[in-house]
């Protein structure tokens, strides 16, 4: 018995010209995906075939590629010659003891003698003659029992579906700085933003030795996570620990994290620029918490020169959001306790609605470029996967 596994696209077909191009996008991600596997992927018509893998991989292939963007869904799928006493074993194996099923057959070859119909018939009648216990359903079935006719000589027959990532391949629509805490928010954002074909590069600030080693430790993890999707991240690590000291030295107190944000926007576009990227991506939701207002929001803004800053998560609340967090596997890790940065030097009551002409008379108290080189300069550069 030889397995192969189905992978089929979604978006992709949608891209009129620029086709071939995700296509190929998506071809590397699949192999990215299955590094570390022998295999052969090959594409036959409308979707990929994956095969020449050891026996008991066809499980792992299928996990894995049903994680990749642009994913649609995975089949583990039997191949057999396109014969119809082959086809009809095979059938056997797969098919469950009792319940609904139909049989769906598709067939690319037409020189096979029954045609899609007939094949159907004859499959589903042989079926219910040899287990009594099921009943055929057309409309909603328990089981869809799939037989694929190709052009080679060769049939695939499978029920299983695993539902795939969906979005569009990574590496289609430019490159982010993720800003990244160790929250249960931007990992959800960047997810969010790489589905939609986005390569990110996420960028955490600590304020070490004000926070521990635990908390980076955390913030990794979750970038390793979130490489899982998409293939492989790097991660900036910087500490703002002197540009806290300072703002807490000659700034309002309550201005601690209007200004700690518009030094992190800066930061992360210079770094942007120079990796090649396009947009800054946060997790912040409007109202969600105090400086997440649309006020907070002109005020970090104003100090990002050239880039959009995107906030995919702005109309969420944070039920949806930790709904999501547990989908993509990032949320026990979030929830672990370690402080990021923000919470240290944390203001008794941070400004709601800031106002930009006075925080830019705050801010001028600073020497900002010569924070801002500083903390560049001690930035590191983790990679995972990829
Ligand atoms: P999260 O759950 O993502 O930490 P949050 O609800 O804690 O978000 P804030 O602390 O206001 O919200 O942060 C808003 C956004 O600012 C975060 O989603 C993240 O994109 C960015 N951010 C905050 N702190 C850091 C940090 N230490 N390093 C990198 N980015 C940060
Ligand atoms: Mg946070």
């Amino acid at each position: 018995m030889k397995q192969v596994v189905i992978v089929r696209y979604c978006e992709i077909h949608l891209k009129g010209k620029n086709r071939g191009y995700f296509e190929k996008v998506f071809l590397e991600n699949l192999e990215k995906a299955l590094r570390g596997i022998r295999h052969e992927i090959h594409r036959p018509s409308g979707r990929y075939i994956v095969d020449g893998f050891d026996e008991g991989c066809a499980e792992e292939i299928a996990a894995r590629l049903s994680k990749v963007f642009g994913t649609h869904s995975v089949s583990v799928a039997e191949q057999v010659p396109a014969d119809m006493e082959e086809i009809y074993a095979a059938v056997l194996r797969i098919a469950p003891a009792e319940g609904t099923f139909k049989v769906q057959t598709n067939r690319a070859d037409k020189h096979f003698p029954l045609d899609s119909m007939q094949m159907n018939a004859a499959v589903g009648g042989r079926l219910l003659s040899d287990r009594p216990q099921l009943r055929v359903d057309v409309r909603a079935p328990q089981h869809v029992l799939s037989v694929d006719i190709r052009e080679d000589g060769t049939a695939l027959v499978f029920s299983s579906l695993i539902k795939g990532a969906g979005g569009m391949p990574v590496g289609t629509a430019g490159k982010g700085m993720l800003l990244l805490s160790g929250g249960i928010d931007s990992p959800v954002a960047g997810y969010m933003i790489a589905k939609r074909g986005m390569v990110l590069e996420g960028v955490h600030f600590h304020s070490y030795p004000y926070t521990n080693m635990q908390a980076r430790e955390k913030v990794e993890e979750l970038a390793r996570i979130l490489a899982g999707y998409t293939g492989g991240m790097r991660l900036h690590v910087v500490s703002v620990t002197h540009i806290q000291e300072e703002i807490h030295r000659r700034c309002p107190d309550e201005m601690m994290i209007t200004l700690l944000r518009r030094f992190m926007m800066r930061i992360a576009e210079r770094i942007g620029n120079e990796a090649g990227a396009q947009c800054i991506v946060t997790g912040e939701s409007l109202g969600q918490v105090a400086s997440q207002t649309v006020e907070g929001m002109t005020s970090s803004n104003a100090v990002v020169e050239r880039f959009p800053v995107l906030r995919p998560l702005v109309g969420f609340d944070k039920t949806e959001i930790i709904e999501r967090a547990r989908a993509i596997g990032t949320y026990e890790t979030s929830v672990l306790p370690f402080e990021d940065c923000c919470t240290v030097f944390l203001p008794k009551h941070p400004l709601i609605r800031p106002d930009l002409a006075k925080v830019e008379k705050a801010e001028a108290q600073l020497d900002v470029e010569a924070l801002i080189a500083e903390a560049l300069a001690g930035a590191e550069t983790v990679t995972f996967g990829g």
